[in-house]
């Protein structure tokens, strides 16, 4: 660890946040109310509450967020005309799935060679104590040099949106010059890493339909156009011999500058079997970061079990596209729309509809933010550089935030580094990562000041 007196100061606090992630950890605050009791996810939204107030924090308030979900909020006045920086973390977890598969207890906080296992760890209640631990570490060293607010969400894991919804209809609270997202996390651990791009996505679902019913496929099989086969033939247009995506007008060749993503530990990432081939083509950080993947979700026909001789009347399938940064979603659909109906064979009635979309996003590195961002990391991690990763999937209050205040600067670090094993059993955070981190936060709030 460096010598740099924040540095110090956060090493020292490291056993006073292990003993609060564990109060943390214990509260079941799965936002799912059917599953877990809703006094488990209000007591953790306490605690953080409460320590919000011990900090110093004005105007801590529990929010009502139209999903029936509790978001805390809070304020931390800094020295007059200085920027304001908001930190985000979330409080709820993923259910534990598999209890039996947990080697200890998921709720109880439990330390095994050198990593602290319990749900949450690491997604998201060790970036809640992050963001504490770092403003602790700049009031022992001269003071908070910048307006703070944190926001606390309680329904992430769900998806229910209910902060984005509240966000939109409160358009000043969260406002800020800078927004450090504490909830993606390093490439590898000791890596230190921000996420500066996210892919967006779009869900299609599409209905083809041939016939008034469905045919006897000995009688009428080989000349009643199949409704099914309709289908996967377009489904599969949306695919090259390699696998790569391709929808008709929607660039797919873009290249990812950042860090590489060796494929060997790909393969062993995605557990892909033995002989079996990746798919796509470029880098494997270009496939999943930077260009288009199309995913069908689901399709509606008969199940293989009570399946009889039919010729289908009519099929239905669900698409997913994650939509690469640079790209408009809503372009991306109508392309995908357009794609599906003009590869549908024999004039076979076909019908799309949109379901679902996010826009992906793209931070501007050159920011003074990811400047102050850089030098942190360097302090903190040692003979280390900060690298750029992608994410491919989507955070949703990201491009809320981004809409909303798109002045403002925002960065994505984070505890959840591959080791962490987020939403699986077994989630652990590596207490040295938290370290590096909760330093590297306090630098950037002093270097974004200064
Ligand atoms: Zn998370």
């Amino acid at each position: 660890m460096s010598s740099h007196p924040v540095a110090e100061t956060v090493a020292s606090l490291i056993p006073r946040a292990r003993a609060e992630l564990a109060e943390l950890v214990a509260f079941k605050s799965v936002a799912d109310f059917d599953q877990y009791p809703r006094s488990e996810s209000e007591g953790a939204a306490n605690w953080v509450a409460d320590a919000l107030r011990a900090e110093g924090f004005t105007d801590v308030a529990l929010l009502d967020t139209p999903d029936g979900t509790q978001s805390v909020y809070g304020f931390l006045p800094g020295p007059e005309g200085a920027r304001t920086v908001l930190l985000y973390a979330h409080y709820d977890v993923q259910p534990p799935l598999d209890e039996a598969g947990w080697d200890t207890p998921p709720f109880e906080l439990t330390e095994r060679d050198g990593r602290w296992y319990g749900r949450g760890a690491a997604d998201c209640k060790g970036g809640i104590i992050m963001h504490l631990l770092a403003l602790r570490a700049l009031k022992a060293n001269g003071g908070v040099p910048v307006h703070i607010k944190v926001i606390a969400e309680g329904s992430e894991e769900q998806g229910t949106g209910g902060l984005e919804r509240y966000a939109e209809e409160h358009p000043e609270l969260l406002r800020a010059d800078t927004i450090v997202i504490g909830d993606a996390g390093n490439f590898r651990v000791g890596l230190p890493t921000v996420t500066t791009t996210l892919r967006g996505m779009t869900l299609v679902r599409a209905q083809v339909d041939t016939l008034q019913g469905n045919l006897h496929s000995g009688q009428f099989g080989g000349a009643a156009p199949d409704a099914l086969a309709a289908l996967i033939r377009a489904l599969d247009s949306l695919r090259a011999e390699d696998g790569s995506t391709t929808v008709d007008g929607l660039p797919g060749g873009a290249a990812w500058e950042g860090l590489q993503y060796d494929e060997e530990q790909f393969r062993k990432d995605a557990k892909v079997l033995d002989g079996v081939e990746l798919i796509g083509s470029g880098t494997v950080a270009d496939r999943i970061w930077a260009r288009p993947a199309v995913t069908v979700l689901g399709i509606d026909c008969p199940p293989v079990v009570g399946a009889t001789p039919s010729v289908q009347a009519s099929a239905r399938a669900l698409i997913s596209l994650r939509v690469p940064p640079g790209v408009d979603a809503a372009e991306a659909t109508k392309l995908l729309q357009a794609h599906l109906e003009a590869h549908t064979p024999w004039g076979a009635r076909v019908r799309t509809e949109q379901i679902g979309q996010g826009q992906a996003f793209r931070a501007d590195t050159t920011s003074p933010a990811y400047r102050a961002m850089a030098d942190a990391m360097a302090v903190a991690y040692p003979g280390e550089r900060m690298q750029y990763a992608g994410q491919g999937g989507s955070i949703p209050l990201c491009n809320t935030l981004a809409a909303l205040y798109p002045e403002a600067e925002i960065l994505l670090i984070g505890l959840s580094e591959p080791e962490a094993q987020i939403h699986a059993v077994n989630e652990s955070v590596s207490p040295g990562e938290l370290e590096r981190l909760s330093a590297t936060e306090a630098l950037f709030l002093l270097n974004y000041a200064g």
